[in-house]
């Protein structure tokens, strides 16, 4: 059985349009077990500052506190080109989930951007900051073609050895599942996200589920249980 979750929900902290309130309703309505916040960090220009995630983390524990739901506080950091997070370490571990992805790439070419890519992550791997990649290999559209065998092996790789889990996100439909079906093999966790940015978006996990089970993945290929 494949676990229904959402742990990619953005509000009004960053450019959600919906409340910590509405986030908790529409998952319980939805039967989800868990749901995170995770909003745009400072790197973006619609994205919170520092302060406004302390407000989040206490916010949601409160939350979750009352109401016995899982409910969780993150962010969806920006890599940058040198693998740095756009929120610091001290504010980090103040969140219960800290997840990452690239927003912005220097090159036009599709060859070119799936290098730099692939440099940022990794770089950005090694400091083991952050838990799960949100949207992989997707920049405009899906990276995968201009990765060669080889190298999407070695990230698959340093992605099972850091620990860090890969994002199904319905909003891009991404990643590909020739490389879902690597990081299953290679023990890499997956994750469920819809990168809603209004309440009928949140849980809306559908697309994620059926594509999971067609590839044979269970509960305990899912981060769910390991946050
Ligand atoms: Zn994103
Ligand atoms: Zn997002």
């Amino acid at each position: 059985m494949v676990p229904k979750f959402d742990l990619h929900v953005h509000t009004v902290y960053s450019d959600g349009s919906t409340t910590l309130e509405a986030v908790l309703e529409e998952a319980r309505s939805r039967g989800l077990e868990a749901v995170a916040v995770t909003d745009h960090g400072p790197g973006l220009s619609v994205g919170a500052e520092a302060p406004r995630f302390l407000q989040l983390s206490s916010e949601v524990r409160r939350m979750r506190d009352e109401n016995g739901f899982k409910i969780l506080s993150g962010v969806e950091s920006n890599i940058n080109p040198w693998g740095v997070l756009d929120l610091g370490e001290e504010v980090r571990e103040k969140l219960d989930l800290v997840t990452a992805g690239v927003h912005y790439l220097d090159s036009r070419d599709c060859k070119t951007q799936a290098r730099e890519y692939l440099r940022a992550v990794r770089e950005a791997l090694r400091h083991r900051s952050f838990k799960i990649l949100v949207h992989p290999l997707y920049y405009n559209k899906s990276l995968l073609p201009w990765i060669p065998r080889e190298e999407l092996e070695e990230f698959t790789e340093e992605l099972a050895e850091a620990g860090v889990a890969v994002e199904v996100n319905s909003k891009y439909r991404a990643p590909d599942k020739e490389f879902l079906q690597e990081c299953l093999r290679r023990g890499v966790k997956l994750s469920i996200g819809t990168d809603a940015h209004h309440a009928q978006e949140i849980g809306a996990v559908d697309w994620q589920l059926s594509l999971l089970r067609r590839l044979g993945a269970g509960r305990e290929d899912l981060v769910l249980d390991f946050l």
